[in-house]
C-alpha cells in the first residue's frame, strides 16, 4: 500500500503549540515543494486532511506518525477527535485566521485549533487581533472588551461549562429573535448606497429585513452590516457559518445582554412592537425565574409610569451578575499535556 514501508521524511518542521495538523501538514508539503495532495500520497493516508482533523482514523495516524517521527498521541493532540460536540458544532474547518505576530516572517502562517472555534478573533498568545479575508464591517465593531468577553463566554459554553445566569443558547436566541416584524429597509438606511444602485437593485431593496434583537443591544452593527446585508441565521448552529461582523457583533451583544439581563431586555421591550414582544416574551418565559420577575417589575414600570429608558435603567439583579469564566481551558491543557 501507498506509503508503507518508506523511510521517514528527513526534514520536518516542528508544529506550533497547539497547531492544527492540517495546517502543519501544509507546511511539511512546502518544505519539499510539494501540494499536500503530493504529501498524502508519498505518506500515504487516505483521508482529506480537513476530514482527518474532525474524524481522525488510525491507520492514517499511524502513516503519518512513522513519516514525520511523531506519535500517534501527538498527532491525534492535532485534532479535534476529543472536543465537545457543542464546540465540534461551532467549527470552522475551513477558517483561514491568522495571527500576524505568530506568522512574521513565515512563508505561509500557521493555523492553530483554537481559531478554529467560530468565536474566536484574538491569538491568545500575542494578544492581537486575527486577520481573515473576511473584513466586511469589522472596522466598525469596536467594542473589543465586550467582544472578548463575549467569546470567553462562548467558548466556555462550548467546552461544557455554564457560567451565565441566563443559558447562553436562550441568550443567543433572544439575540436572533426578531423585536419587530420585518420590514424594507427605510430611506435613511440606504443612505450609504449610492443612488444608481438603489434604482438597480429596487427589486430586492423593497422585500422586507429581519429585524433581530441583536440591533437593539448592539446598534453599531447596523451601521457596520446595512440591514439589506445582513446574513444572520434564525439558531445558534447556523453563526458557524455567518461572516466575521455577524459573529462578532453576537459576541459583543452577548456579552451586553448577560452584563445586566434585566436591564437589557427591558430596553429591548421599548423597542418592540406587537409582533415583536410575542416573540420576545415568549422566549424570556423559559428564563430563570428570578430574571423574569425582575423584568417583569422593569416592564411594569416602564408602561404604567410611561418613564421610558429611565425607568429601564433602574432595574438591577444585584447577586446575578454573570461571573467570570475559568481561565482555564481544559480540552486545550489536556492535548497539550
Ligand atoms: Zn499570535
Amino acid at each position: 500500500m501507498a506509503g508503507e514501508g518508506r523511510a521517514p521524511l528527513p526534514v520536518v518542521p516542528p508544529p506550533f503549540r497547539d497547531e492544527r495538523l492540517s495546517s502543519w501538514l501544509e507546511r511539511i508539503a512546502d518544505v519539499y515543494l510539494v501540494s499536500l495532495d503530493d504529501l498524502r500520497a508519498h505518506v500515504g493516508w487516505s483521508r482529506p486532511a480537513l476530514q482527518l482533523e474532525i474524524d481522525p482514523v488510525q491507520t492514517d495516524m499511524e502513516r503519518i506518525a512513522a513519516a514525520t517521527n511523531s506519535s500517534v498521541e501527538r498527532l491525534f493532540g492535532m485534532t479535534f477527535h476529543d472536543a465537545p460536540s457543542r464546540y465540534r458544532s461551532l467549527l470552522r474547518p475551513d477558517a483561514r485566521e491568522i495571527c500576524p505576530v505568530c506568522s512574521r516572517g513565515m512563508q505561509r502562517p500557521p493555523r492553530l485549533r483554537t481559531w478554529s472555534f467560530a468565536f474566536s478573533f484574538y491569538c491568545d498568545r500575542h494578544r492581537q487581533p486575527l486577520q481573515s479575508p473576511d473584513t466586511r464591517g469589522a472596522s466598525v465593531l469596536s467594542d473589543v472588551g465586550s467582544a472578548s468577553r463575549g467569546a470567553a463566554i462562548l467558548s466556555n459554553w462550548a467546552k461544557g461549562g455554564e457560567t451565565a445566569v441566563v443559558p447562553v443558547d436562550a441568550a443567543i436566541s433572544l439575540l436572533l429573535a426578531p423585536h419587530r416584524k420585518p420590514s424594507p429597509p427605510a430611506p435613511w438606511e440606504l443612505a450609504r448606497l449610492a443612488r444608481s444602485d438603489q434604482q438597480a437593485h429596487a427589486m430586492e431593496l423593497s422585500r422586507p429585513c429581519p429585524r433581530p434583537v441583536l440591533g437593539i443591544l448592539v446598534p453599531e452593527f447596523n451601521s457596520a452590516v446595512p440591514v439589506y446585508n445582513q446574513l444572520l441565521p434564525r439558531a445558534l448552529p447556523g453563526l458557524r457559518d455567518a461572516p466575521f461582523a455577524e459573529r462578532y457583533a453576537i459576541a459583543i451583544g452577548l456579552a451586553r445582554l448577560l452584563k445586566n439581563p434585566a436591564t437589557a431586555v427591558a430596553h429591548i421591550l421599548e423597542t418592540t412592537d406587537e409582533f415583536g414582544r410575542k416573540k420576545v416574551l415568549a422566549l424570556i418565559d423559559r428564563w430563570p425565574a428570578g430574571i423574569r420577575n425582575a423584568v417583569t417589575r422593569g416592564d411594569r414600570r416602564i408602561t404604567t409610569r410611561g418613564e421610558g429608558r429611565g425607568a429601564a435603567t433602574r432595574v438591577r439583579l444585584s447577586r446575578q451578575r454573570v461571573r467570570a469564566p475559568s481561565g482555564r481551558d481544559a480540552w486545550r491543557d489536556r492535548a497539550d499535556a
